[in-house]
């Protein structure tokens, strides 16, 4: 394995935790590691126009990515070459077919999950329809849909298997209506023989139109028993803004949950992690490492990633002297981190389709004066922030502010489901 890949990955993993996914799926996914040239990292873009991008906005990001994995500071050298801009793009580092069955760790926490999702792999359309998994972040769902993705397209190489994800897939349906080009978008879905969709609960805030689109693609597949799979990071009835008849289907398949690992089964992911990458841990760091950390599997990966790339890169056995400090510096990074009102701002508005910037914009357009008022709605629940504050940040006086405010509050009274769809968005903040 060529290790200055993985430190981009774990890099890349750290960007994609920082900035927004639009950003980071625009800007830094389509970045290419080259090589290390003393303690500069040369990174690959495609064009002038990305290099540019990203040298005005995302290298103090990157060298923080790569601080994080190093420990020492990091400069960032773009390159681009001919080559990367004339050759067609490649296709992003697709890491689905990572995710199998096979190394997916079975324990009590996931073990119903785990279960049903091989039977519906098995027999799709047949076992179990739709097949819902939810749990918190970090716990697998992504993995066990790509691992039935992957194990469907091996045993029925005909099955025409439509993978996407919440966000993506709202936009398009989105989109669809806007341009009453709901042609494509059927085409797309409806033909499916496999429909799943990994973190639905970016559905939550999106109109009535939004929702019936779904409910009708949903109804249109699951007549002809195609398979639809769903992950969320809460049940059905959590998502308080979900259409009522969204909820019943859901609740009416299988629905399975995945819990936190117990120490058992983090000792064994640990194990199966470093065989993987074949890095040798002694016994007593992975049960550290399983004390240590308990409720977020990635973690358990990062740390492995981390102490792979000491290891290949500076010749660093996994000691625990070596593992601590690694530990204490993701303890500091999992304390609750306050939510700003930025990325308030950002879940706002991927709900209510416009932008951030928008937002903090004088335009006064319907749907971004809406989106903005439940913007600053939000922003003085969860922050608690004196009203001036939160005005600078949106760019508004403290009156207008005020204004926001009230109007949202009494909208809520009398709106029940401007209500849920708020909360849903707080819920979100906090997961995001
Ligand atoms: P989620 O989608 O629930 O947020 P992911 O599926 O992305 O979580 O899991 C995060 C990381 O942890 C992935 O790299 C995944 O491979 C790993 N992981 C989670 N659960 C397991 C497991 N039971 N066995 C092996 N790896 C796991
Ligand atoms: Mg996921």
């Amino acid at each position: 394995m060529n290790s200055f890949n993985d430190v981009w990955q774990s890099v890349c993993e750290y960007c994609k935790n920082s900035i927004h996914s639009v950003a980071y799926n625009t800007w830094i996914s389509t970045l290419e590691p080259v090589a290390m040239d003393g303690d500069t990292a040369v990174i690959r873009s495609r064009s002038d126009y990305q290099k540019t991008i990203v040298e005005s906005h995302y290298t103090e990001l990157l060298s923080r990515g790569f601080e994080e994995v190093f420990g020492f500071p990091v400069s960032i050298r773009i390159v681009v070459e001919e080559a990367a801009v004339t050759k067609p793009s490649p296709k992003p580092e697709d890491s689905s077919f990572r995710y199998t069955f096979d190394n997916f760790v079975v324990g009590p926490s996931n073990k119903f999950a785990h279960a049903a999702a091989v039977a519906v792999a098995n027999d799709p359309g047949h076992a179990y329809n739709p097949f819902f998994i939810y749990g918190n972040p970090g716990l697998g769902k992504t993995h066990l849909l790509n691992a039935m993705r992957n194990e469907m397209a091996k045993k029925f190489p005909d099955l025409k298997i439509v993978y996407t994800q919440g966000e993506p897939f709202m936009n398009e349906i989105i989109e669809a209506i806007h341009n009453v080009g709901t042609v494509e978008f059927r085409e797309k879905y409806r033909k499916a023989d496999v429909l799943i969709i990994d973190d639905i609960q970016f559905i939550i805030g999106r109109g009535e139109a939004t929702q019936v689109e779904f409910f009708n693609t949903f109804e249109a597949l699951h007549r002809e028993n195609k398979q639809i799979i769903i992950s969320s990071d809460r049940h059905p009835k959590d998502m308080k803004s979900l259409d009522e008849r969204i909820e019943s289907r859901l609740i009416n398949g299988l629905t399975a949950d995945i819990e936190q690992p117990d120490y058992e089964t983090r000792v064994q992911i640990i194990r199966s992690k470093a065989k993987e990458r074949n890095l040798e841990i002694p016994d007593v760091v992975v049960q550290y490492i399983a004390n240590q950390l308990k409720s977020n599997v990635r973690q358990l990966e990062g740390i492995v990633n981390k102490l792979n790339s000491y290891h290949d890169l500076m010749g660093e056995e996994p000691l625990l002297s070596v593992v601590t400090p690694m530990i204490n510096e993701i303890r500091k990074e999992e304390m609750p981190e306050p939510i700003t009102i930025e990325r308030i701002i950002d879940n706002v508005a991927v709900a209510y389709d416009v932008t951030a910037a928008d937002i903090c914009s004088k335009k006064q357009n319907a749907q971004i004066a809406n989106a903005r008022h439940i913007a600053i709605y939000i922003a003085r629940e969860v922050t608690g922030l004196p009203l001036k504050t939160i005005g600078k940040s949106f760019g508004r006086n403290h009156a207008t502010v005020s204004a926001s405010l009230k109007k949202i509050e009494n909208d809520i009274q009398h709106n029940a489901r401007l209500n849920d769809t708020v909360n849903d968005i707080i819920k979100n903040i906090q997961n995001s």
